[in-house]
């Protein structure tokens, strides 16, 4: 493969959290052209159909070219402004918590630095989530319960050395692509075995080894199967038990009274019971065994028990930072990682801190000097466009994220922002959310953006520009210091560029507790212009004992007051919302391969559009029999929440009762062909993140093919 060349910029794919790296230059045509990036670790050079077509998505078409309010072009000076006028208003009319910022693991992390510092640190609200709440908060919420703060110890390098990879809730063949290429390496040149654990057969499940179709809501019952099964048959690492975990016990004891045989689990995961023995004799006979889970995990009402009930078996079998080993969650944006480290969740603090730590507070307060600290955490996504919606929050400021759409039980989020008092949206292209901004703000583009981000497996990649920005947009960052500044806290937002935010966010995660703490935060404070320039891919934190290694967790110390690892007992629940008489089926949803959340990029390239052209709706046989209904018929369905049409595709790899629909259409392309207007806004109790994998429904015939 060829080398990098001098006239090629070196950047990170803007889609999913694998991150691969791209290498991108403008020739001398004018035309774009893109390519993998040979020596980054996480792609090796391969990119995925999307990653392929990232040139093709950067059309004008659409995009935000210049401020606007009540859709009339206006000055920066003016739209910047109204907005710092009408924030500071509606706080001083109203409180803090009147406001709220909705923000995307789309932004790079110096853009979630300081928007998480505006609002937590001076204007005084928790009130600042990300559409990542959809997307991994389960997970972030399952390592704070086992492992006392939220710290990914897996790196891409444990799909090389495993001899066993069980995907649970992960279509990654579609949505990973790349690390999926590298599982199937890893059983060509290794002989890792594969084990697909998920309700529909999908792409991955083709591929695997074992397929293991359980019945919605039944992950928990079918891990805590698999602890029972290691402690019978003496598989577990019991001087790491007793060394490095407390809890086991309880655990243990709700494990074997949920799950007291094979047959039972199997029983209740809807299962044959002699493939549950032997997903369990494999996996309790494998010293490298990964866990690899996503959204099909971390959607749900009871999201963060399913995490736990993973991280309890890795906790038994003492594969918590080994090689090839431990469980490992997969985000699913670009910068959901980055997220996570600046705190740019409403109940997250930066540096793996919280605000349950009264200590942790004043000490991002002293660091930020802060003039209004935040002292408890804000609304999570779900419950924010509700407070939107009941006029508790009156003001509020979406960041590149498309929540018109996106947001289970959309129909209810568009009338909240319809009735909100003021809406600013920062975006690149016009979405349907844009349609409700009082003050829309042009926000700078892939290719046009400079900073980093960070991927599934912690590693740092940086996004530099190689086109140039259009004369009237801005940098989110700049867009938000803007504001700052105008709403009096200049002082504190006067960065030069990304590499002062980025320093200042590194400085922030060592300030006064690295000697306390197991990680090595604050390894870049220092950075200089030059090489922030230039850094390549690097992974972050890095353990305080073995500074050049970057597995996290392999000493089996813990940030937990006692340093052990806590098991979680947790208890089988099901599903929030099962089917019923009205409502006799089970929506699941996710994501297609050649698309992108709400196709606002992917939806530009024809080729991308050509396999999916419109939305369809999956079902099995017996169900379009019993409904009356042949490929390619017009469906109507419905939920408690909404309506939607689609196509309807006969497809025996889901299961009966349960149909699939993928998230992306929206207002833009079909009126209610999507998922949001269907998706359930139930959430789980620990993370706020929604039960997205099922919902009931009721379907039948409008058009006949
Ligand atoms: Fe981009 Fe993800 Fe595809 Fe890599 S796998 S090219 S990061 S979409």
């Amino acid at each position: 493969m060829q080398t990098r060349q001098s006239d090629e910029v070196e950047t990170t794919c803007p889609y999913c959290g694998v991150g691969c790296g791209v290498l991108a230059k403008v020739a001398a045509d004018g035309a774009i052209c893109v390519r993998g990036d040979p020596e980054h670790p996480a792609n090796f050079g391969k990119l995925c159909s999307k990653g392929l077509a990232l040139s093709e998505t950067m059309a004008r078409d659409g995009r935000v070219l210049h401020p606007e309010i009540a859709g009339e072009r206006v000055e920066w000076n003016t739209a910047l402004d109204l907005v710092a006028r009408n924030f500071a208003d509606t706080i001083a009319q109203h409180g803090p918590d009147a406001v709220a910022f909705y923000i995307s693991g789309q932004l790079l992390t110096e853009d979630y630095y300081v928007a998480n510092k505006l609002m937590k640190g001076f204007i005084g609200s928790g009130n600042i989530d990300t559409n990542s709440r959809l997307c991994m908060a389960s997970s972030v919420a399952g390592h704070r319960r086992a492992f006392g703060e939220d710290i990914v110890p897996g790196l891409y390098d444990d799909f090389d050395e495993a001899d066993l990879i069980v995907l649970t809730g992960s279509n990654a063949a579609w949505c990973h692509p790349i690390l999926y290429q590298r599982m199937l390496t890893a059983r060509r040149v290794r002989g890792t075995k594969i084990i697909v654990i998920d309700p529909r057969r999908t792409a991955t499940a083709d591929e695997s080894d074992l397929h293991l179709p359980l019945d919605p809501g039944t992950d928990v019952l079918l891990f805590n199967g698999l602890l029972a099964h290691l402690a019978r048959v003496g598989a577990m690492n019991e001087s790491y038990v007793a060394k490095h975990t407390s809890g086991f016990e309880a655990a243990i004891s709700l494990a074997l009274a949920d799950a007291p045989s094979s047959e039972a689990v199997a029983l209740g995961c809807g299962l044959p019971v002699a493939d549950v023995r032997l997903f369990y004799d494999l996996f309790a006979a494998t010293e490298r065994a990964v866990t690899v889970y996503s959204q099909g995990v971390n959607q749900s009402a009871h999201g963060t028990d399913k995490v736990n009930a993973i991280i309890n078996c890795h906790l038994a079998t003492g594969s918590i930072g080994k090689p090839g080993a431990g469980p490992f969650s997969v985000t699913g944006q670009p910068n959901a990682m980055g997220g996570r480290e600046v705190g740019g969740l409403a109940n997250q603090l930066a540096a793996h801190m919280g605000f349950e730590n009264g200590e942790d507070v004043d000490r991002v307060a002293r660091f930020w000097r802060a003039r209004n600290m935040a002292r408890t955490s804000g609304l999570k996504a779900v419950d924010m466009f509700r407070a939107v919606g009941d006029g508790r929050v009156r003001a509020i400021w979406i960041m590149g994220t498309n929540p018109a759409v996106s947001m289970p039980d959309s129909s209810r989020v568009r009338a909240a922002l319809k009735r909100c008092d003021f809406v600013v949206v920062s975006d690149v292209v016009r979405t349907d959310t844009t349609r409700f901004a009082d003050v829309l703000l042009p926000a700078a583009a892939w290719g046009e953006k400079d900073g980093t981000v960070t991927n599934s497996e912690r590693r740092l990649s940086r996004q530099r520009p190689f086109v140039p920005t259009p004369a009237e947009v801005r940098a989110d960052w700049r867009i938000i210091c803007d504001v700052a500044s105008r709403m009096g806290f200049a002082d504190a937002f006067e960065y030069a560029d990304p590499a002062a935010i980025f320093r200042e966010h590194a400085s922030l995660s060592a300030f006064e507790n690295n000697g306390a703490r197991l990680f090595n935060l604050g390894a870049l404070a220092a950075i200089s212009n030059g090489d922030y320039e230039t850094f390549g891919p690097r992974h972050w934190p890095q353990p305080n004992e073995r500074p050049d290694d970057a597995r996290l967790l392999a000493g089996g110390r813990f940030q937990t007051p006692d340093g052990r690892a806590r098991f979680i007992p947790v208890r089988q629940e099901g599903v929030a919302q099962p089917a019923n008489s009205a409502f006799p089926l089970a929506l699941n949803t996710g994501r297609l391969r050649d698309q992108w959340h709400t196709m606002t990029r992917t939806g530009l390239v024809p080729r991308l559009m050509a396999n999916a052209p419109s939305p369809v709706v999956e079902l099995h046989s017996r169900d379009a029999a019993e409904n009356e209904m042949d490929e390619g018929d017009l469906a109507y369905l419905a939920t408690p929440y909404g309506f939607a049409r689609a196509k309807v595709r006969i497809n025996d790899g889901q299961k009966p009762g349960q149909v699939f629909l993928p998230i992306h259409w929206s207002g833009q392309y079909a009126v209610n062909a999507g998922t949001g207007p269907l998706a359930s806004p139930v959430t789980d109790p620990f993370s706020g993140q929604p039960e997205l994998k099922h919902v009931p429904l009721r379907l039948r015939r409008e058009v006949k093919a």
